[in-house]
């Protein structure tokens, strides 16, 4: 007699994923079917808070705690996980900002976005990216922004970042197609979470279109999209959530 298994839940790695846009993603993707693989850099008390809202939802949360521009921190953190376990989706979504106009602007604010975005995305798709090609399938989706299309004054390391990620999207999408891996990108426009705060909203709301912030839950059901089966021919795409402030 034939007896039904239920086939194993997909994983989601979400980089950043205990606040903000990257939790927001990691609920829908465990409302979705995915068992969680949650990182974060230091806050363990919203991670801790993270899981519990993850495991209510019915998926595991594995919590992994380290910095996505720390190349052999993530390869520790990894590493053993991928010895027998490979995810399905890897959503590169860890990031910072370090606002100064240029000529103000310290060596180290232009280092740690730039390796925060950049080294993260490279450290951690890198990590992952051969287990994902043996096993012929999976989804990448990289957290952008609007800075990587429109100019924003006070952030040349962010923009540089962001639109590196968008040149990187690309490049990779068109590397790994042929092993059955879809990579594409998201840009945020102005997104409610920590990330905003001090910047003025006064200033900031009559440029939006829609008159309004974004909610990550809007961010998420689009990085949804990217790893579901309805994506199955979209690749090298950057997709703009952003209320229409840049269009
Ligand atoms: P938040 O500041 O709300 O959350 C950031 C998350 O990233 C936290 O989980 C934080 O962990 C984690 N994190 C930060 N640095 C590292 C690191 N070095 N290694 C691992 N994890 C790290 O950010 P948002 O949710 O607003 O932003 C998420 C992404 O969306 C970022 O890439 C951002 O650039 C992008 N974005 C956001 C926009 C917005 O308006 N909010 C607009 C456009 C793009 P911990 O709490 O432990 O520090």
């Amino acid at each position: 007699m034939h007896t039904p298994t239920s086939s194993p839940r997909k994983i989601a790695l979400v980089t950043g994923g205990s606040r903000g846009i990257g939790l927001a993603v990691a609920k829908q993707l465990a409302r979705d079917g995915f068992d969680l693989w949650l990182n974060y850099h230091s806050n363990h008390g919203a991670a801790r808070q993270a899981k519990t809202e993850i495991e209510a939802l019915g998926a595991s949360c594995t919590l992994l705690p380290f910095d996505v521009a720390d190349a052999a921190a993530v390869r520790a953190a990894l590493n053993p996980l991928l010895e027998t376990q490979t995810p399905y989706a890897l959503v590169n979504n860890a990031g910072v900002r370090k606002d100064n106009l240029l000529i103000w602007m310290q060596d180290d604010e232009w280092t740690k976005v730039i390796s925060t975005v950049l080294g993260g995305f490279h450290n951690v798709t890198k990590t992952v990216l051969a287990a994902m090609i043996h096993a012929k399938r999976g989804r990448i989706v990289n957290i952008a922004s609007a800075a990587a299309h429109a100019p924003v004054p006070g952030q040349t390391n962010y923009s540089a970042a962001k639109a590196g990620i968008v040149g990187a999207t690309r490049s990779l999408a068109l590397e790994v197609a042929k092993r059955n891996i879809l990579v594409n990108a998201v840009s945020p426009g102005f997104i409610e979470t920590e990330m905003l705060d001090g910047l003025p909203m006064d200033k900031i709301l009559p440029l939006i279109p829609l008159r309004r912030l974004g909610r990550p839950q809007e961010v998420a059901d689009m990085v949804s999209f990217l790893c579901s089966d309805k994506a199955s021919y979209i690749t090298g795409q950057a997709f703009q959530v952003n209320g229409g402030v840049c269009m």
